[in-house]
């Protein structure tokens, strides 16, 4: 039999609207009943014992996260390591986010979509995870393994290995339908180079417009939405014209691709924390790699602001590929530093804590869950914290304050 359960809070912060002082939350088995004051309490919750904590607030997103099991920033490493061994290093970097307060994932390039039923199962403690399985690039684009022969890697792709590679509308539409034969709940394409890739100029456009259109028609048609990897501008218009839903890194939004994020209901997803991450570690890069990474990093910065002075919805997302490294920010774990690189984008506190919640969900279209907000009929994932994190985010970026979470209702961590 389920239980129905109840905790009070000093703090109640729900995700989206104001917070709730001398709160009351109460769920039976993963789903929320009530969330509110502690004076509206329904008589029938009212006998039940309650634990009493500071501030509670909905489990965190983390809406750009990849877990290939990877040990370092090297794409083909990655491709070639054994699934069974990139699904063992999976193990504690699942672990990790959730400690963090991270109770839900949306994995945009990795083992996600194939791991998630490990995590559904209970055999692996970890976030929920809304997976894509590959980010689906272009030959030559920025998802590509330029250094393995495309014979090679297209073998691995059909063995389930996350990279694939398509041209063409043809070719596009069928790499749609190989990612939702790995379970994905979100399609992700990458629509311009990047900065990890060797090969590829994060300012090109990759993807002609039909093919772009061939992905999201195709996603479309099975309810998932596009996530588009994109820095430069030609690149960002090109999926917004498509009509992906959200923004991955966005490193050269001007006031015209705004206007028409703002017209199309497209978000953000910034990923700050990757390029501090990058940043903190670019002597140990390729000079090609560095080189990118100096080019993106202030115009991501002008460009994160922008976004939220003119009103984009922002989620957030980190881009966390790897553990972190001794005394490093940036990692498996280090989610919660997200939240402090949105406010210094411009965010408050509390529209920070929203953008980590209420909008996580939403960058998954149609395949949202009822989730990221302490809300009746809404996912019993919550986290309680030591204090409140309105007076300071950057209390979020550590684990060790996140001090209990449960997640489907029941308790992952308990510090006390
Ligand atoms: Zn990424």
């Amino acid at each position: 039999m389920t239980t129905t359960q109840r905790l009070d809070a000093d703090l109640l912060i729900p995700g989206k609207g104001d917070p709730i002082e001398k709160g009351a939350l109460v769920w039976t088995g993963k789903t929320i009943n009530y969330a509110g004051p502690h004076k509206d309490l329904p008589m029938e919750y009212r006998k039940l014992k309650a634990s009493r904590h500071a501030v509670v607030m909905p489990g965190m997103w983390d809406c750009h996260i990849h877990f290939l099991g990877a040990e370092k920033l090297d794409m083909m490493a990655a491709a070639i390591t054994s699934q069974a061994l990139a699904g063992a290093r999976c193990v504690p970097d699942l672990q990790a986010p959730l400690m963090a307060g991270f109770t839900s994932v949306r994995e945009v390039g990795g083992y996600g979509a194939q791991l998630a039923s490990a995590v559904d199962s209970g055999k692996v403690l970890g976030p929920t995870i809304y997976g894509s399985h590959s980010a689906i690039s272009m030959t030559a684009g920025h998802g590509d393994v330029h250094s393995m022969p495309l014979d090679g890697l297209s073998a691995l792709t059909a063995h389930g290995v996350p990279f694939t590679v398509a041209d063409g509308v043809e070719g596009c539409t069928r790499a749609v339908r190989l990612q939702l034969r790995q379970g994905a709940r979100i399609i992700k394409v990458c629509a311009s180079g990047g900065v990890a890739s060797e090969k590829v100029n994060p300012d090109h456009q990759q993807f002609s417009n039909e093919e772009l259109k061939a992905v999201v028609d195709e996603a479309r048609r099975s309810g998932r939405a596009v996530a588009a990897h994109c820095h430069g501008k030609p690149g960002v218009m090109a999926a917004l014209q498509a009509g992906c839903l959200t923004i991955e890194h966005g490193s050269f939004l001007d006031d015209e691709t705004i206007d028409v994020m703002l017209e199309k209901g497209a978000m953000l997803v910034a990923t700050r924390a990757i390029i501090e991450g990058l940043l903190a570690m670019k002597e140990h890069l390729t000079p090609v790699m560095r080189e990118k990474l100096l080019h993106v990093a202030d115009a991501h910065s002008a460009s994160y602001k922008l976004a939220v002075q003119r009103g984009v919805k922002i989620a957030l997302g980190t881009d966390t590929f790897s553990s972190p490294k001794a005394g490093g920010t940036f990692g498996y774990g280090k989610n919660g530093q997200e939240l402090l690189f949105a406010t210094l984008a411009g965010l408050s506190p509390l529209e920070a804590i929203e953008a980590a919640t209420a909008n996580g969900p939403l960058t998954l279209g149609p395949q949202a869950p009822l989730s990221g907000q302490l809300r009746k009929g809404y996912d019993a994932d919550f986290i309680a914290v030591e204090s409140n994190p309105l007076d300071d985010i950057s209390i979020l970026a550590d684990s060790s304050n996140v001090t209990h979470i449960w997640k489907g209702g029941s308790s992952v961590k308990s510090s006390s």
